[in-house]
């Protein structure tokens, strides 16, 4: 058997073209949705991300800007530009490319951004309306992994869902997110005992680790569904997954390939959320 692999970067697309028809009907209401984007420092993934952040927000229509600041600003410089944001009817999103330089903390200025503009669902706000099932901005990564499962249809009730990785922005949230559908979720993480006899009970693997090729296929289960997270920059410059794609796809029913897979998707779900933001569906009192 050989997994049927969901590309995310086609279904990214297809979901674009579906914001552009929406963003075309809010600019023609006289709302056109805007993000801002602040980066600190020059940090070269982050660059290329938040490059990709404002092609894919052109692609649709949804306005952008960036503002740069040098990697020697200080926290309350770049809190007291958040305050202004946060005061400017023009802004819908705000977005703080993670991570900060090191004398910024970053869990302060996430905490400073309005929660009703907060597009990366990372304000404990919109992370604790997520827990409680409400409506919300949901973390993009793992908002694009449930769109995904979504969008083959795959059966998530009852299913035992398997994270390895639990930060806040990726591992926690999505087992929330699957817990939400009505999974079983084991999260796993470094100080996990005995990972492949959980991860071999998985229907549904999210691995979000950031070490390339650590599940290969004796991992799985036969006919488990794969999401691989994770984005490593190998020593040849190309880009591989934490999973080993071509050994696990022998096994698993499912699988999203690196790149293409969920990295586009992570982007279209901050426009998603940019665009309910510039509705104002998030009012947070
Ligand atoms: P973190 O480094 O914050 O978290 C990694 C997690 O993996 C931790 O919970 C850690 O456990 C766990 N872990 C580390 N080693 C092992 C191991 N040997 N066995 C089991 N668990 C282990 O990473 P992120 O969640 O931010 O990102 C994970 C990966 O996903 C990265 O490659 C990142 O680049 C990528 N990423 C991709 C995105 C996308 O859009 N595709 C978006 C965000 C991230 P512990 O908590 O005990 O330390």
């Amino acid at each position: 058997m050989s997994a049927d692999i969901i590309n995310g970067k086609d279904l990214a697309q297809e979901l674009r073209a579906n914001m552009k028809e929406e963003v075309s009907q809010l600019v023609q209401m006289g709302i056109t949705p805007h993000l801002t984007v602040l980066l600190v420092g020059d940090n070269p993934a982050s660059k290329s991300y938040v490059k990709g952040k404002e092609k894919a927000a052109k692609e649709v229509g949804i306005s952008s800007s960036l503002i740069e600041l040098p990697a020697s600003t200080t926290e309350d410089e770049l809190l007291e530009t958040i305050i202004q944001l946060n005061n400017d009817d023009s802004v819908h999103g705000i977005l703080v490319q993670l991570p900060l330089p090191q004398q910024i903390s970053e869990r302060k200025v996430i905490e400073a951004i309005d929660p009703s503009k907060d597009v990366d669902g990372f304000h404990p706000v919109n992370i604790g309306r997520m827990m409680v099932g409400e409506d919300t901005f949901l973390p993009c990564t793992p908002y694009g992994i449930l769109t995904m499962l979504k969008s083959r249809d795959i059966v998530i009730e009852g299913k035992h869902a398997v994270i390895i990785g639990r930060s806040n922005i990726v591992g926690k949230p999505v087992g929330q997110l699957l817990l939400n559908e009505n999974a079983t979720v084991t999260y796993c993480h470094s100080k996990t005992e005995d990972l492949k006899e959980l991860t071999r009970q998985a229907d549904i693997l999210v691995v979000a680790v950031g070490r390339p090729n650590v599940i290969t296929g004796d991992f799985l289960k036969e006919g488990a569904v794969v999401i691989d997270v994770g984005i490593n920059r190998l020593e040849n410059g190309s880009l591989t997954g934490d999973v080993d794609f071509e050994d696990a796809k022998e096994k698993a029913a499912y699988i999203t390939p690196v790149p293409k897979g969920v990295g586009p998707m992570t982007i279209a779900m901050l426009l998603k959320n940019t665009i309910k933001a510039a509705k104002g569906l998030v009012s947070v009192e």
